[in-house]
């Protein structure tokens, strides 16, 4: 049961009543599809009961649907039938005059939850922790790529990585950025030019997960609407332009029983305790066969090489930037505790999809008690690691035979992953990268 079908008429009708006394008009309920493109319907505010209590309707195949608006019929997923998308008013946010957004899930029309929702998918995995008596914060990374309303660079100027000067060349966008935040309630916890060309960096804090990856669609609608009313356009593709710097989605987790944080006051590795140890280990062991989950994007591959600092070693290392699991320790410098960084993940991924899979992951080194590998102290040797997919076909192989995916997530969401990465390789795999960078620049934009 998530958190959704739980509220009560009172409370959708409270929810409705804010939104209505803070002059909306429109509530648009976002879900967010397998190829990591965020859809949505509207309702005026008199229909808001409606899309909580019986929802929208929506065919199978917005599941399928892709980065480039082709479809990815399979048997299951096709043009018969209706789903509904059912949103939850009480997170309801502003998110442009008269327009405030809401989280949806995916229903059958009889009222139950539907095996393609990945926001249920994920409620599910946040259950599986409180079951083991773990609390889970996920704080989220957001990278992108400013451009012109032509979808070239926005500035023309040579770059400098995190740049007084090129960062305030863009204050105007920063100010809209953080004032659209304020208004959303949506807290910032830093921002900052990245090393790419016109790229940006916000951080989002802690948060439980399904509200963790929740913030993450909210926060790609503000960055993206900030940018349009400055004359501007966001690109929260892996791989904006080629040759250029990697946009990542990196993923922090840290976990805690009624002892405190599994990662720090112990005495394993860096402090770590024996559960966070095998969390750890769950997460480093689950990465090949998850990778198509985390950055399955045709483009993906383009941005996850050594050097890019996107973890494309399968290791773990203390302040690492190099593995896909970086431990961030319990320092002063560290307000928020001892956690995990999952560098692979790009903003390709479903963010439902990813927190869920990340969670599942360390969850199953826990309960599975996986043991902890070497730490990779240095930028890691390729020679000697277990290997990640270079290809998108390779990721796609690794997660069609993956029991762990298919228990995590169920054969449906697995299957239509599958079908729309298999289509983006199918229709863009030979394609040279330029071409392709330029044509999937504003796919994941919302
Ligand atoms: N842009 C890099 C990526 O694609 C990350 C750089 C950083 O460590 O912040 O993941
Ligand atoms: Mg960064």
């Amino acid at each position: 049961m998530t958190a959704l079908q739980t509220r009560t008429d009172a409370e959708v009708e409270r929810s409705t009543q804010a939104l209505r006394e803070a002059g909306t008009q429109l509530l648009l309920g976002s879900v967010t599809d397998l190829a990591g493109v965020t859809r949505g319907k509207y309702v005026p505010l008199d229909r808001v009961p409606a899309f909580h209590r019986s929802g929208m309707g929506a065919s199978p195949s917005w599941s399928v649907f892709c980065v480039d608006s082709g479809i990815a019929f399979t048997p299951e997923l096709g043009v018969v039938g209706d789903l509904r998308i059912r949103v939850d008013p009480t997170q309801a946010r502003p998110v442009e005059d008269g327009v405030a957004w809401a989280p949806g899930e995916f229903y059958e029309q009889d009222g139950t939850p539907s095996s393609m929702c990945t926001r249920g998918a994920l409620a599910r995995q946040a259950a599986r922790a409180a079951d083991l008596g773990l609390s889970v914060l996920v704080g989220a990374e957001l990278e992108c790529t400013v451009l012109a309303p032509d979808g070239s660079h926005s500035t023309t100027s040579p770059w400098s990585p995190y740049s007084v000067r090129t960062s305030l060349a863009h204050a105007g966008l920063l100010r809209e950025v953080t004032a659209r935040f304020a208004a959303a309630g949506l807290p910032i916890e830093q921002l900052h030019d990245e090393y790419g060309h016109d790229q940006l960096e916000l951080s989002l804090p802690p948060l439980p997960p399904v509200e963790a990856a929740d913030a993450v669609v909210l926060a790609r609608i503000l960055l993206s609407r900030a940018a349009e009313s400055q004359g501007l356009r966001i690109s929260f593709s892996p791989v904006p332009f080629a040759g250029e710097a990697g946009n990542g989605a990196h993923l922090h987790l840290s976990l805690a029983d009624e002892e405190g944080p599994l990662l720090a006051g112990g005495d394993g590795p860096h402090g770590m305790r024996e559960a966070g140890q095998h969390a750890v280990a769950g997460l480093v062991d689950s990465l090949p066969e998850l990778l198509a989950l985390h950055a399955g994007s045709v483009l993906s591959p383009v941005r996850l090489q050594p050097g890019n600092w996107a973890g494309a070693a399968a290791c773990w290392g203390l302040e690492n930037r190099e593995a896909a699991v970086r431990l961030l320790g319990a320092t002063q410098g560290n307000p928020h505790g001892a956690n995990v960084e999952l560098k692979v993940v790009d903003p390709s991924t479903n963010p439902y999809l990813a927190v869920a899979t990340m969670l599942g992951a360390a969850l199953d080194g826990i309960e599975e008690k996986t043991e902890l590998p070497a730490e990779v102290t240095d930028a890691p040797d390729g020679a000697t690691l277990p290997p990640l997919p270079t290809t998108q076909r390779d990721a796609l192989a690794a997660l069609d035979g993956s029991a762990r995916a298919r228990r995590l997530l169920g054969d449906g969401i697995v299957g239509g992953v599958l079908a729309v990465r298999t289509y983006e390789a199918d229709t863009f795999g030979e394609r040279p990268v330029a071409d392709v960078a330029e044509a999937l620049r504003l796919a994941w934009t919302c």
